[in-house]
């Protein structure tokens, strides 16, 4: 992957914010900018004339700092990494230097800690989601990679799907889903799997639990696979038995909203353009007030990445700092709309999409229509 190219644009970022240098805690950002996959580490970035980098980790990852880490030098830590990397910056920058440090991912410990550490020429600054800005727009190669995972999640759909019977509980099904993902070669779930049938399909985060499915009602399954360190997300709902009058106009409502979303992706529209296209349709269908979620999530090295798709913030449009405010080409999000009628049943369908200059592309390849089992 192009970490220097990343680092580069990172240090770009910096300098745009007067910074001279950057602590980097929150591991995804540090995975990005120098491919270091460890459970523990602090990313240096000293920028200037001649920027540097260094990863502070512990005696754990020797071997794998020497395998992965690109363009930093890999620093195994002999005290802590935290204090380490601040020590670092202050010897590679004068004295003076504005650090910034991620303020959405850091507890207030870590804070004080830097705080303490930090030598006395430096001044720390909050700076957030410098980082998740960049990773926002995938390159060509990453999009390859979440591809793969969404893929792998939709096969899982299609080998699952046929075995979901009345009597079959959640646990179950999530199992499967669970251990296909593995002996798929997945590195693990993207986040804990939900299967929710029945009167539990209203709950939007419904995780599977022990009740068996019913004869009758939906059952909604959401799920993605981690491949390449990549996530995918989908949501599938099924019906058990025939399906009401009413849990079909549900279905077709929230399948109606999911296109309309869809559809309204392009380059250039504002993210609260697509909440706005899908809920109209739930709210035409009287469905408004059981659509109780937004519309949409970037995805990537993370499961929930900016830019959200959500209704537009009343008074100011800044009120979201860090989100993006418009689509761009290159971004992955999911769009997802649900409707959940509690003591009924709920309906949910999502998809990735690719954004493109003239529109989108649909990335799930699993087909939409009601399946009724
Ligand atoms: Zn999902
Ligand atoms: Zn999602």
């Amino acid at each position: 992957m192009a970490h220097k190219g990343r680092q580069a644009k990172a240090i770009e970022a910096l300098g745009k914010l007067r910074l001279h240098g950057l602590v980097v805690t929150h591991l995804p950002n540090i995975r990005y900018l120098c491919g270091f996959t460890g459970s523990s580490g602090v990313l240096s970035i000293a920028a200037g004339a001649r920027p540097r980098l260094a990863l502070f980790t512990d005696g754990r990852y020797a071997t794998q700092i020497k395998e992965e880490v690109v363009g930093a030098r890999g620093v195994i830590a002999k005290t802590s990494a935290l204090a380490e990397a601040a020590a670092w910056l202050g010897k590679s920058l004068p004295k003076g230097s504005r650090v910034g440090f991620e303020s959405d991912h850091m507890t207030v410990a870590i804070r004080e800690a830097l705080g303490r550490l930090s030598p006395a020429g430096l001044a720390l600054k909050p700076v957030a989601g410098l980082v998740e800005r960049l990773r926002m727009i995938k390159e060509p190669a990453e999009v390859t990679q979440i591809r793969s995972a969404v893929n792998l999640a939709s096969s899982i759909y299609d080998a699952i799907v046929g075995d979901i019977a009345p009597g079959v509980t959640e646990i179950s099904i999530a199992a499967e889903i669970e251990y296909l993902c593995r002996r798929m070669g997945a590195e693990g779930m993207s986040f804990e799997t939900i299967v929710a049938s029945g009167k539990r399909s209203a709950l939007v985060h419904g995780r599977a639990t022990a009740t068996p499915v019913a004869a009758n009602g939906f059952v909604v399954m959401d799920f993605g696979v981690i491949l390449g360190g990549y996530c995918s997300d989908m949501t599938r709902t099924v019906h058990m038995g025939r399906p009401t009058r009413k849990s079909e106009r549900i279905y077709s409502a929230v399948l109606e909203a999911q296109l309309a979303g869809i559809n309204s992706v392009k380059a250039g529209v504002d993210t609260s353009k697509v909440d706005y296209e899908a809920r109209k349709v739930i709210q035409k269908h009287g469905l408004g007030g059981y659509f109780t979620h937004s519309t949409g999530h970037g995805v990537g090295i993370e499961i929930h990445e900016i830019p959200g798709l959500r209704k537009a913030p009343k008074r100011t449009r800044k009120a979201n700092p860090g989100a993006a405010d418009r689509l761009k080409a290159g971004m992955v999000v999911t769009i997802e709309p649900g409707v959940y009628i509690p003591g009924f049943g709920g309906v949910r369908i999502e998809d990735m999409v690719l954004v493109t200059e003239t529109g989108c592309e649909v990335l799930t390849p699993t087909p939409k229509e009601l399946i009724v089992l």
